[in-house]
């Protein structure tokens, strides 16, 4: 018996009528002669509104409790897909992330999958069910606590079973009809890829582009899952969608494949901090330890032995930081004469494996941004992407810049 794995975003699953036009959906694979996994996310804005509570109730909250509130929302979808399948006289039954069991770490907030067991839902697909309905986004920790995966973390559940599995292909149903050049609601001019390569995919995820979170994009390239993302509005077809896969398996592809960006940045400055061996430890150690996520670093040529440390981190962190950093100071661990933090900054990136082999992108890019008289606060590159931070206010332009620069729009546009 093949088996599929169908995961639901939350715009998908966002009322009982769209609860019901997914659930059509999936009895169409049955019909089709599928068992299916069915994966669904929390309904559209539920988990911000959790999240919202949980901030209002508890600024530096507990991450156990910020789990056990967060998670809930995919429990109530679960429940309301298997019901509609039901209706429909499918055999379906609902599974919360702790009855599979998803085994993840105990890093509450942004657990990481260890293992799924696929004994109890393998028993019941051989007792007949035809559709096991997990909650995305959640799990169970060593010791026996609810963690969730990190924001967009149903994408890694979708992935992680259908490499547990072994699903003949994940498809990944969200509002949009595949994965563009860059965010369609941002660029009007963005194009729809027929396929991405895993690595593209990859940095278009941790860069921002939420369609797929990133881990999910690890995981399919590591288990060589078969992953397509289409739309939940249109029409089923074969070959609907993006396909996410192998370099090799793309024909033609342009330098730069996609613009990302992430409108969640902080930066913040340490102001004269002295410059000798062990600073660098001294500040980001116990950023680490707070579990604030360092992204770009900068520091500064030094004065009379003392420099300035720029660096970034997600704007939700901000207070964490501070804290760590004022703490290490009245600890006496390092010294600073002031911490300035710009919470209205963004990063803009390009993306694209032809970077490799392709010299001048950056140059073009730097360009691109002056002539729109954007300022770059931090850059950073790696072997296929330019990251920029700059201004949050012209996030848009320089997104719409760069897509034009790089000939985006165009069928196989080329730089
Ligand atoms: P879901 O709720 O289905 O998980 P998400 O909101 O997490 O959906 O992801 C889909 C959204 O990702 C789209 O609505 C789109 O605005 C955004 N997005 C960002 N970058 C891209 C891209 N390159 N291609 C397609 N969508 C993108
Ligand atoms: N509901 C969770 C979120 O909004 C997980 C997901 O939808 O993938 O982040
Ligand atoms: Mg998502």
């Amino acid at each position: 018996m093949s088996l599929l794995v169908m995961k639901f975003g939350g715009t998908s699953v966002a009322n009982i009528d769209r609860i019901h036009r997914a659930a059509k959906r999936v009895g169409l694979e049955v019909a089709n002669g599928h068992d299916v996994i069915v994966i669904v996310s929390a309904m559209s804005g539920e988990t911000n509104k959790l999240v919202g509570w949980v901030q209002e109730t508890s600024p530096l909250y507990d991450a156990r409790e910020y789990d056990a509130v967060t998670s809930s929302g995919e429990n109530v979808t679960a429940g309301l897909m298997a019901l509609r399948l039901q209706e429909m006289d499918i055999p379906a039954r609902s599974w919360q992330g702790w009855q599979v069991p998803l085994n993840t770490t105990s890093a509450h907030g942004t657990a990481r999958i260890e293992a799924i067991p696929t004994d109890n839902i393998t028993r019941k697909f051989g007792e007949g069910m035809k559709v096991a309905v997990v909650a995305g986004f959640q799990g169970i920790s060593p010791e026996g606590r609810v963690t969730t995966l990190g924001r967009g973390g149903s994408d890694t559940t979708a992935v992680a079973f259908a490499a547990a599995f072994d699903a003949i292909r994940c498809d990944i149903y969200t509002d949009v009809d595949g994965v563009y050049t860059t965010d369609p609601r941002i660029c009007d001019k963005a194009r729809k890829l027929d396929r991405i390569a895993f690595e593209e995919m990859l940095e278009l995820a941790s860069l921002g582009a939420k369609v797929l979170q990133t881990r999910s994009v690890e995981l399919a390239m590591r288990y060589k899952v078969r992953l397509r993302v289409l739309s939940s509005f249109e029409e089923a077809s074969e070959t609907a969608g993006t396909l996410v896969c192998d370099e090799e398996d793309i024909m033609e592809s342009n330098v730069v494949a996609g613009v990302a960006f992430s409108r969640d940045e902080a930066k913040m400055t340490l102001v004269s901090v002295a410059d000798k061996p062990g600073i660098a430890a001294a500040i980001f150690g116990p950023l680490s330890e707070a579990g604030v996520n360092v992204d770009m670093i900068v520091q500064n040529i030094s004065e009379d032995g003392r420099t300035d440390m720029t660096f970034s981190c997600p704007n939700d962190q901000v207070l964490r930081a501070e804290k760590a950093m004022n703490d290490a100071k009245a600890r006496g661990d390092f010294a600073f004469a002031d911490l300035v933090v710009d919470q209205g900054v963004a990063k803009v990136s390009v993306v694209g494996i032809g970077m490799r082999s392709h010299a001048g992108v950056a140059a073009q890019m730097f360009k691109a941004l002056a002539d729109e008289g954007i300022n770059i606060k931090v850059i950073t590159t790696s072997e296929i992407k330019i990251s920029v931070l700059i201004d949050r206010k012209y996030m848009e332009l320089a997104v719409q810049a760069l897509h034009d620069t790089f000939g985006l729009g165009e069928e196989l546009g080329r730089v």
